[in-house]
Protein backbone atom coordinates (compact mmCIF):
# COMPACT_ATOMS: atom_id res chain seq x y z
CA UNK A 1 0.00 0.00 0.00
CA UNK A 2 1.78 2.86 -1.71
CA UNK A 3 -0.75 6.02 -1.91
CA UNK A 4 -0.79 8.31 0.86
CA UNK A 5 -4.10 7.20 3.72
CA UNK A 6 -6.83 9.38 5.15
CA UNK A 7 -7.54 7.09 8.29
CA UNK A 8 -5.47 4.83 9.72
CA UNK A 9 -6.98 2.25 11.82
CA UNK A 10 -5.72 0.81 14.41
CA UNK A 11 -7.53 -2.74 15.37
CA UNK A 12 -5.66 -3.95 18.31
CA UNK A 13 -6.20 -7.70 19.82
CA UNK A 14 -8.64 -6.90 22.24
CA UNK A 15 -10.79 -5.01 19.85
CA UNK A 16 -12.13 -8.01 17.57
CA UNK A 17 -15.77 -6.24 17.40
CA UNK A 18 -16.68 -4.73 14.29
CA UNK A 19 -19.25 -1.77 15.50
CA UNK A 20 -16.19 -0.51 17.58
CA UNK A 21 -16.03 3.23 17.09
CA UNK A 22 -12.64 3.32 15.43
CA UNK A 23 -14.40 1.58 12.54
CA UNK A 24 -17.63 3.55 12.16
CA UNK A 25 -16.66 6.02 9.51
CA UNK A 26 -14.48 3.66 7.61
CA UNK A 27 -14.14 4.14 3.96
CA UNK A 28 -12.08 1.25 1.99
CA UNK A 29 -11.43 3.65 -0.59
CA UNK A 30 -9.47 6.28 1.65
CA UNK A 31 -8.19 4.10 4.83
CA UNK A 32 -7.03 0.70 6.38
CA UNK A 33 -7.21 -0.96 9.19
CA UNK A 34 -3.93 -1.90 11.26
CA UNK A 35 -3.34 -4.52 12.98
CA UNK A 36 -0.03 -6.46 14.59
CA UNK A 37 0.99 -9.52 16.53
CA UNK A 38 4.18 -8.54 18.38
CA UNK A 39 6.54 -10.44 20.72
CA UNK A 40 6.19 -7.86 23.16
CA UNK A 41 2.88 -8.25 23.89
CA UNK A 42 3.66 -11.48 24.96
CA UNK A 43 6.79 -11.46 26.77
CA UNK A 44 6.26 -7.60 29.04
CA UNK A 45 5.01 -10.73 31.32
CA UNK A 46 5.15 -14.17 30.05
CA UNK A 47 1.97 -14.46 28.52
CA UNK A 48 0.97 -18.78 29.08
CA UNK A 49 0.25 -20.43 25.98
CA UNK A 50 -3.30 -20.49 26.21
CA UNK A 51 -3.73 -16.93 26.41
CA UNK A 52 -1.10 -15.94 23.40
CA UNK A 53 -2.41 -18.82 21.29
CA UNK A 54 -6.32 -16.83 21.95
CA UNK A 55 -4.68 -13.36 20.87
CA UNK A 56 -3.30 -14.49 17.95
CA UNK A 57 -5.86 -17.19 16.22
CA UNK A 58 -8.70 -14.29 17.30
CA UNK A 59 -6.87 -11.60 15.74
CA UNK A 60 -6.36 -13.60 12.61
CA UNK A 61 -9.89 -14.71 12.68
CA UNK A 62 -10.83 -10.54 12.79
CA UNK A 63 -8.72 -10.23 9.99
CA UNK A 64 -9.72 -12.57 7.95
CA UNK A 65 -13.23 -11.23 8.55
CA UNK A 66 -12.53 -7.64 8.05
CA UNK A 67 -11.07 -8.72 4.51
CA UNK A 68 -14.01 -10.46 3.35
CA UNK A 69 -16.15 -8.01 3.77
CA UNK A 70 -13.73 -5.47 1.34
CA UNK A 71 -11.97 -3.99 3.76
CA UNK A 72 -8.03 -3.61 3.26
CA UNK A 73 -6.28 -4.91 6.33
CA UNK A 74 -2.49 -4.51 7.08
CA UNK A 75 -1.78 -7.18 8.97
CA UNK A 76 1.58 -8.47 10.46
CA UNK A 77 2.45 -11.98 11.76
CA UNK A 78 4.71 -12.93 14.46
CA UNK A 79 7.39 -14.43 12.14
CA UNK A 80 7.02 -12.02 9.61
CA UNK A 81 10.98 -11.57 8.91
CA UNK A 82 11.13 -7.72 9.62
CA UNK A 83 8.88 -8.05 12.45
CA UNK A 84 9.49 -5.20 14.86
CA UNK A 85 8.78 -6.95 18.04
CA UNK A 86 6.33 -3.98 19.56
CA UNK A 87 3.48 -2.08 18.82
CA UNK A 88 4.96 1.31 18.58
CA UNK A 89 7.92 -0.20 16.19
CA UNK A 90 5.24 -1.68 14.02
CA UNK A 91 3.28 1.27 14.01
CA UNK A 92 6.04 3.25 13.11
CA UNK A 93 6.56 1.32 9.95
CA UNK A 94 3.32 1.59 8.91
CA UNK A 95 2.75 5.34 9.85
CA UNK A 96 6.17 5.90 7.49
CA UNK A 97 4.61 3.51 4.80
CA UNK A 98 1.09 4.90 4.50
CA UNK A 99 1.72 8.50 5.79
CA UNK A 100 -1.56 8.75 7.05
CA UNK A 101 -3.70 12.01 7.54
CA UNK A 102 -4.50 10.21 10.82
CA UNK A 103 -4.82 7.69 13.67
CA UNK A 104 -7.55 6.31 14.57
CA UNK A 105 -8.52 3.98 17.61
CA UNK A 106 -11.17 3.07 20.04
CA UNK A 107 -9.60 3.40 23.49
CA UNK A 108 -7.31 0.80 24.47
CA UNK A 109 -7.46 -1.43 27.31
CA UNK A 110 -4.09 -0.81 28.84
CA UNK A 111 -2.45 2.64 29.69
CA UNK A 112 1.09 1.19 29.02
CA UNK A 113 -0.50 0.76 25.10
CA UNK A 114 -1.86 4.29 24.90
CA UNK A 115 0.81 5.67 25.80
CA UNK A 116 3.37 4.39 23.87
CA UNK A 117 1.04 4.95 20.57
CA UNK A 118 0.67 8.41 21.66
CA UNK A 119 4.28 8.50 21.75
CA UNK A 120 4.82 7.31 18.44
CA UNK A 121 1.80 9.83 16.98
CA UNK A 122 3.66 12.87 18.73
CA UNK A 123 7.07 11.98 16.91
CA UNK A 124 5.62 11.76 13.83
CA UNK A 125 3.41 14.81 14.54
CA UNK A 126 -0.01 12.93 13.77
CA UNK A 127 -3.01 13.21 15.75
CA UNK A 128 -3.90 10.00 17.07
CA UNK A 129 -7.85 10.30 17.30
CA UNK A 130 -8.81 8.42 20.34
CA UNK A 131 -12.53 7.42 20.73
CA UNK A 132 -14.79 6.10 23.76
CA UNK A 133 -15.34 2.55 23.67
CA UNK A 134 -18.90 2.29 23.33
CA UNK A 135 -18.60 -1.62 24.42
CA UNK A 136 -19.14 -0.53 27.71
CA UNK A 137 -22.17 1.09 29.46
CA UNK A 138 -20.02 3.40 30.78
CA UNK A 139 -17.49 5.95 29.67
CA UNK A 140 -14.71 6.52 32.12
CA UNK A 141 -16.39 10.33 32.17
CA UNK A 142 -19.66 8.60 33.70
CA UNK A 143 -17.71 6.79 36.13
CA UNK A 144 -15.83 9.67 37.03
CA UNK A 145 -18.35 12.11 37.81
CA UNK A 146 -19.84 8.71 40.09
CA UNK A 147 -16.60 8.92 41.47
CA UNK A 148 -16.45 13.00 42.27
CA UNK A 149 -17.57 13.81 45.52
CA UNK A 150 -17.69 10.65 47.14
CA UNK A 151 -15.21 9.83 49.96
CA UNK A 152 -15.67 5.81 49.31
CA UNK A 153 -16.89 4.24 46.25
CA UNK A 154 -18.49 0.79 46.49
CA UNK A 155 -19.77 -1.19 43.92
CA UNK A 156 -23.26 -1.47 44.98
CA UNK A 157 -24.18 1.99 44.38
CA UNK A 158 -22.17 2.51 41.32
CA UNK A 159 -24.71 -0.92 40.33
CA UNK A 160 -27.70 0.42 41.55
CA UNK A 161 -26.93 3.55 39.99
CA UNK A 162 -26.56 1.53 36.10
CA UNK A 163 -29.32 -0.86 36.97
CA UNK A 164 -31.80 2.64 36.83
CA UNK A 165 -30.12 4.12 34.04
CA UNK A 166 -30.63 1.57 31.40
CA UNK A 167 -33.83 -0.09 33.23
CA UNK A 168 -32.00 -3.89 33.31
CA UNK A 169 -34.10 -5.99 35.70
CA UNK A 170 -36.09 -3.05 36.62
CA UNK A 171 -39.70 -2.98 37.26
CA UNK A 172 -40.32 1.38 36.87
CA UNK A 173 -38.04 2.88 39.69
CA UNK A 174 -37.62 -0.03 42.05
CA UNK A 175 -35.71 -3.27 40.99
CA UNK A 176 -37.20 -6.50 40.01
CA UNK A 177 -38.27 -8.93 43.03
CA UNK A 178 -38.05 -5.75 45.39
CA UNK A 179 -34.13 -6.39 46.02
CA UNK A 180 -30.89 -5.25 44.28
CA UNK A 181 -28.83 -7.95 45.60
CA UNK A 182 -29.62 -11.97 46.11
CA UNK A 183 -26.04 -12.45 47.02
CA UNK A 184 -27.36 -14.34 50.20
CA UNK A 185 -29.12 -16.82 47.85
CA UNK A 186 -25.26 -17.24 45.58
CA UNK A 187 -23.15 -19.37 48.03
CA UNK A 188 -23.85 -22.74 48.14
CA UNK A 189 -21.17 -25.83 48.31
CA UNK A 190 -21.90 -28.73 46.95
CA UNK A 191 -22.16 -31.03 50.04
CA UNK A 192 -20.01 -34.43 50.57
CA UNK A 193 -21.39 -36.06 47.39
CA UNK A 194 -19.62 -33.14 45.09
CA UNK A 195 -21.42 -31.84 41.79
CA UNK A 196 -22.70 -34.51 40.37
CA UNK A 197 -23.32 -34.46 37.01
CA UNK A 198 -22.77 -30.83 35.14
CA UNK A 199 -23.65 -29.83 31.48
CA UNK A 200 -20.69 -30.01 30.17
CA UNK A 201 -19.74 -26.29 28.21
CA UNK A 202 -19.36 -25.79 24.41
CA UNK A 203 -15.36 -26.23 23.55
CA UNK A 204 -14.26 -25.36 20.10
CA UNK A 205 -11.59 -27.65 18.05
CA UNK A 206 -8.87 -25.70 17.10
CA UNK A 207 -9.48 -25.02 13.06
CA UNK A 208 -6.56 -24.64 10.83
CA UNK A 209 -6.16 -21.11 11.50
CA UNK A 210 -5.58 -22.08 15.50
CA UNK A 211 -3.58 -25.13 14.59
CA UNK A 212 -0.72 -22.82 12.92
CA UNK A 213 -0.73 -20.29 16.21
CA UNK A 214 -0.63 -23.36 18.37
CA UNK A 215 2.08 -24.14 16.10
CA UNK A 216 4.14 -20.95 16.30
CA UNK A 217 3.39 -20.40 19.89
CA UNK A 218 4.89 -23.88 20.87
CA UNK A 219 8.17 -22.62 19.01
CA UNK A 220 8.44 -18.90 19.99
CA UNK A 221 7.00 -19.23 23.68
CA UNK A 222 8.05 -22.78 24.25
CA UNK A 223 9.12 -22.09 27.69
CA UNK A 224 6.31 -19.80 28.67
CA UNK A 225 4.08 -20.94 30.95
CA UNK A 226 1.10 -24.19 30.76
CA UNK A 227 0.49 -25.67 27.97
CA UNK A 228 -1.99 -26.02 24.87
CA UNK A 229 -3.16 -29.11 24.14
CA UNK A 230 -6.56 -28.61 25.80
CA UNK A 231 -7.16 -25.25 23.84
CA UNK A 232 -10.70 -24.70 22.87
CA UNK A 233 -11.91 -21.08 23.35
CA UNK A 234 -14.15 -19.13 21.17
CA UNK A 235 -11.69 -17.14 18.86
CA UNK A 236 -14.18 -15.88 16.45
CA UNK A 237 -18.14 -14.75 17.12
CA UNK A 238 -19.85 -17.41 16.13
CA UNK A 239 -18.37 -19.83 18.31
CA UNK A 240 -18.74 -17.08 21.07
CA UNK A 241 -22.68 -16.87 20.30
CA UNK A 242 -22.69 -20.63 20.94
CA UNK A 243 -20.67 -20.69 24.12
CA UNK A 244 -23.45 -17.70 25.38
CA UNK A 245 -26.23 -19.85 24.34
CA UNK A 246 -25.03 -22.90 25.96
CA UNK A 247 -24.29 -21.08 29.28
CA UNK A 248 -27.96 -19.70 28.89
CA UNK A 249 -29.73 -22.74 28.73
CA UNK A 250 -27.78 -25.57 30.33
CA UNK A 251 -25.93 -23.46 33.68
CA UNK A 252 -27.65 -20.64 34.17
CA UNK A 253 -30.20 -21.78 36.51
CA UNK A 254 -27.47 -22.68 38.95
CA UNK A 255 -24.49 -20.61 38.21
CA UNK A 256 -25.97 -18.49 41.27
CA UNK A 257 -26.03 -20.64 43.61
CA UNK A 258 -22.85 -22.65 42.67
CA UNK A 259 -21.08 -19.80 41.89
CA UNK A 260 -18.68 -19.72 44.67
CA UNK A 261 -18.33 -23.37 45.34
CA UNK A 262 -14.61 -25.22 43.96
CA UNK A 263 -14.08 -28.96 43.34
CA UNK A 264 -10.89 -30.98 42.38
CA UNK A 265 -11.07 -32.01 38.78
CA UNK A 266 -14.24 -29.61 37.90
CA UNK A 267 -12.13 -26.65 35.81
CA UNK A 268 -15.79 -25.08 34.51
CA UNK A 269 -18.77 -26.05 36.98
CA UNK A 270 -21.62 -23.70 36.25
CA UNK A 271 -19.59 -20.50 35.31
CA UNK A 272 -20.31 -18.47 31.98
CA UNK A 273 -16.30 -19.12 30.84
CA UNK A 274 -17.55 -15.91 28.36
CA UNK A 275 -14.86 -13.03 30.04
CA UNK A 276 -12.40 -14.15 27.01
CA UNK A 277 -14.69 -13.65 24.61
CA UNK A 278 -16.50 -10.19 26.30
CA UNK A 279 -12.68 -8.80 26.87
CA UNK A 280 -11.68 -9.83 22.99
CA UNK A 281 -15.27 -8.01 22.61
CA UNK A 282 -16.20 -11.12 20.36
CA UNK A 283 -19.77 -10.69 22.42
CA UNK A 284 -21.07 -7.12 23.93
CA UNK A 285 -22.10 -7.54 27.50
CA UNK A 286 -25.84 -5.92 25.95
CA UNK A 287 -26.39 -9.34 24.07
CA UNK A 288 -25.22 -10.75 27.08
CA UNK A 289 -27.40 -9.12 29.88
CA UNK A 290 -30.41 -9.69 27.52
CA UNK A 291 -30.17 -13.18 27.06
CA UNK A 292 -29.84 -13.67 30.72
CA UNK A 293 -32.74 -11.15 31.42
CA UNK A 294 -35.00 -13.35 29.02
CA UNK A 295 -34.53 -16.47 30.79
CA UNK A 296 -35.77 -14.66 33.80
CA UNK A 297 -38.69 -13.83 31.79
CA UNK A 298 -39.53 -16.55 30.03
CA UNK A 299 -38.69 -18.50 33.60
CA UNK A 300 -35.99 -20.83 32.53
CA UNK A 301 -34.16 -19.01 35.17
CA UNK A 302 -34.42 -18.02 38.47
CA UNK A 303 -34.14 -14.60 39.41
CA UNK A 304 -31.32 -15.25 42.02
CA UNK A 305 -28.86 -16.88 38.97
CA UNK A 306 -30.06 -13.69 36.65
CA UNK A 307 -29.47 -11.24 39.04
CA UNK A 308 -26.08 -12.49 40.69
CA UNK A 309 -24.97 -12.90 36.98
CA UNK A 310 -25.65 -9.63 35.65
CA UNK A 311 -24.51 -7.54 38.61
CA UNK A 312 -20.94 -9.44 37.52
CA UNK A 313 -21.00 -7.73 34.58
CA UNK A 314 -23.04 -4.52 34.75
CA UNK A 315 -21.27 -4.14 38.40
CA UNK A 316 -18.42 -5.83 39.08
CA UNK A 317 -17.08 -5.25 35.46
CA UNK A 318 -17.90 -1.69 35.01
CA UNK A 319 -16.98 -1.19 37.87
CA UNK A 320 -13.24 -2.21 37.84
CA UNK A 321 -12.91 -0.48 34.30
CA UNK A 322 -13.92 2.64 35.50
CA UNK A 323 -11.23 2.80 38.69
CA UNK A 324 -8.49 0.96 36.56
CA UNK A 325 -8.52 4.33 34.15
CA UNK A 326 -9.21 6.81 36.67
CA UNK A 327 -6.68 5.57 38.98
CA UNK A 328 -3.84 4.64 36.24
CA UNK A 329 -0.99 5.25 35.90
CA UNK A 330 -0.38 5.30 39.56
CA UNK A 331 -2.62 2.37 40.54
CA UNK A 332 -0.25 0.08 39.59
CA UNK A 333 2.57 1.16 42.43
CA UNK A 334 -0.15 1.09 45.04
CA UNK A 335 1.23 -1.66 48.41
CA UNK A 336 -0.57 -0.21 51.27
CA UNK A 337 0.58 -2.78 53.28
CA UNK A 338 3.81 -3.04 52.41
CA UNK A 339 4.22 -6.63 51.40
CA UNK A 340 7.52 -7.38 49.89
CA UNK A 341 7.76 -11.34 49.59
CA UNK A 342 8.58 -13.10 46.70
CA UNK A 343 5.81 -14.69 44.65
CA UNK A 344 6.60 -18.34 45.28
CA UNK A 345 8.26 -20.29 41.53
CA UNK A 346 5.46 -22.96 41.94
CA UNK A 347 2.97 -20.44 41.59
CA UNK A 348 4.22 -20.73 37.72
CA UNK A 349 4.17 -24.94 37.98
CA UNK A 350 1.43 -25.91 40.80
CA UNK A 351 4.25 -28.09 42.16
CA UNK A 352 3.13 -27.38 46.12
CA UNK A 353 1.64 -29.83 48.47
CA UNK A 354 -1.04 -27.43 49.24
CA UNK A 355 -4.02 -28.92 47.62
CA UNK A 356 -6.21 -26.27 47.09
CA UNK A 357 -3.35 -24.34 45.25
CA UNK A 358 -1.75 -27.22 43.71
CA UNK A 359 -5.57 -27.51 41.95
CA UNK A 360 -6.04 -24.28 41.46
CA UNK A 361 -2.88 -23.76 39.59
CA UNK A 362 -2.31 -26.73 37.74
CA UNK A 363 -5.97 -26.13 36.68
CA UNK A 364 -5.30 -22.57 35.58
CA UNK A 365 -1.61 -23.61 33.73
CA UNK A 366 -3.98 -26.18 31.73
CA UNK A 367 -6.61 -24.38 30.61
CA UNK A 368 -5.64 -20.41 31.05
CA UNK A 369 -8.85 -20.63 33.38
CA UNK A 370 -9.81 -20.72 36.87
CA UNK A 371 -13.00 -19.43 38.22
CA UNK A 372 -13.55 -16.11 40.42
CA UNK A 373 -13.37 -17.27 43.83
CA UNK A 374 -10.46 -20.11 42.88
CA UNK A 375 -8.20 -16.68 41.54
CA UNK A 376 -9.75 -14.56 44.56
CA UNK A 377 -9.43 -17.39 47.73
CA UNK A 378 -7.46 -19.44 47.00
CA UNK A 379 -4.35 -18.08 44.82
CA UNK A 380 -5.36 -14.54 45.36
CA UNK A 381 -5.94 -15.39 49.67
CA UNK A 382 -2.74 -17.34 49.48
CA UNK A 383 -0.44 -14.54 47.98
CA UNK A 384 -1.72 -11.75 50.23
CA UNK A 385 -1.79 -13.65 53.68
CA UNK A 386 1.68 -14.91 52.44
CA UNK A 387 2.78 -10.82 52.22
CA UNK A 388 3.51 -11.10 48.56
CA UNK A 389 4.33 -7.95 46.44
CA UNK A 390 1.50 -6.93 44.90
CA UNK A 391 3.15 -6.08 41.72
CA UNK A 392 4.71 -10.02 41.43
CA UNK A 393 0.97 -10.80 42.11
CA UNK A 394 -0.38 -8.81 39.40
CA UNK A 395 2.28 -9.93 36.57
CA UNK A 396 1.52 -13.96 37.43
CA UNK A 397 -2.56 -12.51 37.05
CA UNK A 398 -1.27 -10.90 33.61
CA UNK A 399 0.18 -13.72 32.20
CA UNK A 400 -1.29 -17.01 32.74
CA UNK A 401 -5.35 -16.59 31.78
CA UNK A 402 -7.24 -16.27 29.01
CA UNK A 403 -9.33 -13.41 29.68
CA UNK A 404 -6.31 -11.29 31.19
CA UNK A 405 -6.40 -7.77 30.02
CA UNK A 406 -4.86 -4.83 32.44
CA UNK A 407 -7.95 -2.84 32.58
CA UNK A 408 -9.62 -5.64 34.40
CA UNK A 409 -7.05 -7.63 35.83
CA UNK A 410 -5.54 -4.72 37.62
CA UNK A 411 -7.87 -3.83 40.24
CA UNK A 412 -8.83 -7.36 40.85
CA UNK A 413 -5.55 -8.55 41.65
CA UNK A 414 -4.44 -5.44 43.26
CA UNK A 415 -7.42 -3.84 44.73
CA UNK A 416 -9.98 -6.68 45.36
CA UNK A 417 -7.69 -9.44 45.92
CA UNK A 418 -4.18 -7.74 47.38
CA UNK A 419 -5.67 -4.74 49.16
CA UNK A 420 -2.91 -3.22 48.17
CA UNK A 421 -4.88 -0.05 47.05
CA UNK A 422 -5.85 -0.02 50.60
CA UNK A 423 -9.43 0.37 49.85
CA UNK A 424 -10.06 2.06 46.52
CA UNK A 425 -12.08 -0.70 45.30
CA UNK A 426 -13.06 -3.17 47.91
CA UNK A 427 -14.05 -1.97 51.25
CA UNK A 428 -12.56 -4.65 53.39
CA UNK A 429 -9.65 -7.36 52.40
CA UNK A 430 -10.86 -10.50 51.54
CA UNK A 431 -9.30 -12.49 53.75
CA UNK A 432 -10.47 -16.20 55.64
CA UNK A 433 -8.62 -18.95 57.11
CA UNK A 434 -8.57 -22.47 55.57
CA UNK A 435 -11.86 -23.15 57.25
CA UNK A 436 -13.76 -21.25 54.40
CA UNK A 437 -11.84 -22.93 51.23
CA UNK A 438 -12.93 -26.41 53.29
CA UNK A 439 -16.60 -25.01 53.68
CA UNK A 440 -16.51 -23.55 49.69
CA UNK A 441 -14.59 -27.19 48.41
CA UNK A 442 -13.46 -31.11 48.92
CA UNK A 443 -9.66 -29.84 48.22
CA UNK A 444 -8.68 -30.64 52.06
CA UNK A 445 -10.28 -33.75 52.02
CA UNK A 446 -7.00 -34.81 49.96
CA UNK A 447 -4.52 -32.33 51.68
CA UNK A 448 -1.48 -33.04 54.10
CA UNK A 449 -2.76 -29.84 56.18
CA UNK A 450 -5.28 -29.72 58.47
CA UNK A 451 -7.74 -26.51 57.85
CA UNK A 452 -8.60 -26.39 61.61
CA UNK A 453 -5.32 -26.05 62.55
CA UNK A 454 -3.17 -23.32 62.93
CA UNK A 455 0.04 -24.44 64.55
CA UNK A 456 1.80 -27.90 64.82
CA UNK A 457 3.02 -30.44 61.59
CA UNK A 458 -0.33 -30.50 60.22
CA UNK A 459 -1.28 -26.83 60.35
CA UNK A 460 -2.88 -25.25 57.51
CA UNK A 461 -0.65 -22.03 55.95
CA UNK A 462 -4.09 -20.61 55.65
CA UNK A 463 -4.99 -20.84 58.93
CA UNK A 464 -1.64 -20.05 60.06
CA UNK A 465 -1.25 -16.76 57.84
CA UNK A 466 -5.08 -15.74 58.05
CA UNK A 467 -4.06 -15.29 62.22
CA UNK A 468 -0.59 -14.11 61.69
CA UNK A 469 -1.87 -11.28 59.40
CA UNK A 470 -4.68 -10.25 61.65
CA UNK A 471 -2.35 -9.81 64.12
CA UNK A 472 0.52 -8.47 61.81
CA UNK A 473 -1.97 -5.23 60.81
CA UNK A 474 -4.19 -5.05 63.61
CA UNK A 475 -3.72 -1.47 63.82
CA UNK A 476 -4.70 -0.83 60.63
CA UNK A 477 -7.70 -2.74 60.63
CA UNK A 478 -8.93 -1.87 63.43
CA UNK A 479 -10.06 1.44 61.62
CA UNK A 480 -12.23 -0.36 59.49
CA UNK A 481 -15.78 -0.66 61.21
CA UNK A 482 -16.25 -4.45 58.74
CA UNK A 483 -12.57 -5.91 60.31
CA UNK A 484 -13.83 -5.69 63.71
CA UNK A 485 -15.66 -9.35 63.74
CA UNK A 486 -12.40 -10.62 62.74
CA UNK A 487 -10.24 -8.79 64.85
CA UNK A 488 -12.58 -9.80 67.73
CA UNK A 489 -12.03 -13.55 67.05
CA UNK A 490 -8.52 -12.93 67.31
CA UNK A 491 -8.30 -11.18 70.59
CA UNK A 492 -9.46 -14.15 71.89
CA UNK A 493 -6.54 -16.49 70.76
CA UNK A 494 -4.06 -16.37 73.98
CA UNK A 495 -0.77 -14.58 73.85
CA UNK A 496 0.84 -17.31 73.88
CA UNK A 497 -0.80 -18.83 70.76
CA UNK A 498 -0.25 -15.58 68.93
CA UNK A 499 3.34 -15.97 69.53
CA UNK A 500 3.38 -19.65 68.68
CA UNK A 501 1.37 -19.14 65.44
CA UNK A 502 3.70 -16.19 64.19
CA UNK A 503 6.72 -18.86 64.82
CA UNK A 504 5.12 -20.86 62.25
CA UNK A 505 4.32 -18.27 59.72
CA UNK A 506 7.50 -16.79 60.13
CA UNK A 507 9.18 -20.22 59.70
CA UNK A 508 6.40 -20.81 56.07
CA UNK A 509 7.31 -17.78 54.92
CA UNK A 510 10.70 -18.69 55.11
CA UNK A 511 10.18 -21.51 52.99
CA UNK A 512 6.52 -21.71 50.76
CA UNK A 513 7.59 -24.17 48.62
CA UNK A 514 6.91 -26.94 49.79
CA UNK A 515 8.13 -30.17 48.40
CA UNK A 516 4.73 -31.53 46.49
CA UNK A 517 4.45 -35.97 46.76
CA UNK A 518 1.89 -35.22 43.64
CA UNK A 519 3.91 -33.76 40.63
CA UNK A 520 1.77 -31.53 37.79
CA UNK A 521 -0.42 -33.48 35.94
CA UNK A 522 -1.23 -30.18 33.49
C1 LIG B 1 -7.34 -11.77 41.39
C2 LIG B 1 -8.36 -11.74 40.29
C3 LIG B 1 -7.97 -11.51 38.98
C4 LIG B 1 -8.93 -11.45 37.96
N1 LIG B 1 -8.51 -11.21 36.70
C5 LIG B 1 -9.43 -11.09 35.70
C6 LIG B 1 -9.02 -10.83 34.37
O1 LIG B 1 -7.84 -10.70 34.08
N2 LIG B 1 -9.99 -10.72 33.40
C7 LIG B 1 -11.31 -10.88 33.69
O2 LIG B 1 -12.15 -10.78 32.79
N3 LIG B 1 -11.72 -11.11 34.95
C8 LIG B 1 -10.83 -11.25 35.95
N4 LIG B 1 -11.25 -11.50 37.23
C9 LIG B 1 -12.71 -11.59 37.50
C10 LIG B 1 -13.33 -12.98 37.38
O3 LIG B 1 -12.59 -13.90 38.14
C11 LIG B 1 -13.41 -13.47 35.94
O4 LIG B 1 -14.06 -12.49 35.14
C12 LIG B 1 -14.24 -14.75 35.83
O5 LIG B 1 -13.69 -15.74 36.65
C13 LIG B 1 -14.28 -15.19 34.39
O6 LIG B 1 -14.89 -16.43 34.24
P1 LIG B 1 -16.37 -16.62 33.66
O7 LIG B 1 -16.50 -15.98 32.33
O8 LIG B 1 -16.67 -18.07 33.75
O9 LIG B 1 -17.18 -15.77 34.68
P2 LIG B 1 -18.52 -15.95 35.51
O10 LIG B 1 -18.17 -16.32 36.88
O11 LIG B 1 -19.47 -16.85 34.84
O12 LIG B 1 -19.07 -14.44 35.51
C14 LIG B 1 -19.68 -13.87 34.36
C15 LIG B 1 -18.93 -12.68 33.84
O13 LIG B 1 -18.91 -11.63 34.78
C16 LIG B 1 -17.73 -10.83 34.61
N5 LIG B 1 -17.07 -10.74 35.91
C17 LIG B 1 -17.24 -11.53 36.99
N6 LIG B 1 -16.51 -11.09 38.03
C18 LIG B 1 -15.85 -10.01 37.59
C19 LIG B 1 -14.92 -9.13 38.19
N7 LIG B 1 -14.54 -9.25 39.47
N8 LIG B 1 -14.42 -8.15 37.44
C20 LIG B 1 -14.79 -7.99 36.15
N9 LIG B 1 -15.65 -8.80 35.53
C21 LIG B 1 -16.18 -9.79 36.25
C22 LIG B 1 -16.86 -11.53 33.60
O14 LIG B 1 -16.94 -10.86 32.37
C23 LIG B 1 -17.47 -12.91 33.50
O15 LIG B 1 -17.33 -13.47 32.22
C24 LIG B 1 -10.31 -11.60 38.27
C25 LIG B 1 -10.68 -11.84 39.58
C26 LIG B 1 -9.73 -11.90 40.59
C27 LIG B 1 -10.18 -12.13 42.00
S1 LIG C 1 -5.91 -27.75 54.36
FE1 LIG C 1 -5.31 -25.67 53.90
S2 LIG C 1 -3.74 -25.85 52.32
FE2 LIG C 1 -4.80 -27.80 52.42
S3 LIG C 1 -6.43 -27.66 50.88
FE3 LIG C 1 -7.33 -27.01 52.81
S4 LIG C 1 -7.07 -24.81 52.83
FE4 LIG C 1 -5.70 -25.58 51.25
Amino acid sequence: MQHKLRNLVIVLGDQLNEDATALLDFDPAQDAVWMAEVAQESTYVPSAKQRTTLFLSAMRHFAAHLEQRGLPVMYTTLDAPDNAGTLAGELEKAIVRTRPDKLVMTAPGEWRVLDALRHIARKHALVLEVRDDTHFFCTVRDFAAHAKDRKQLRMEFFYREIRKKTGILMDGKLPIGGEWNFDAENRGSFGKHGPGEIPPPSRFAPDSITRDVIALVNKRFADHPGSVETFGWPVNRRDALQALADFIAHRLPRFGLYQDAMWTGEAWLYHALISSSLNLKLLNPREVISAAEAAYHNGSAPLAAVEGFIRQILGWREYVRGIYWTHMPAYADHNALNALQPLPEWYWTGDTNMSCLRNAIQQTLTHGYAHHIQRLMVTGLYALLLGVEPRQVHQWYLAVYVDAVEWVELPNTLGMGQFADGGIMASKPYVASGKYIDRMSNYCKSCPFDPAQATGPKACPFTTLYWNFLDTHADTLAKNPRMLMQLKNLNRLSPDTRAAISTQAQTHRAAPAIENPHPPSA
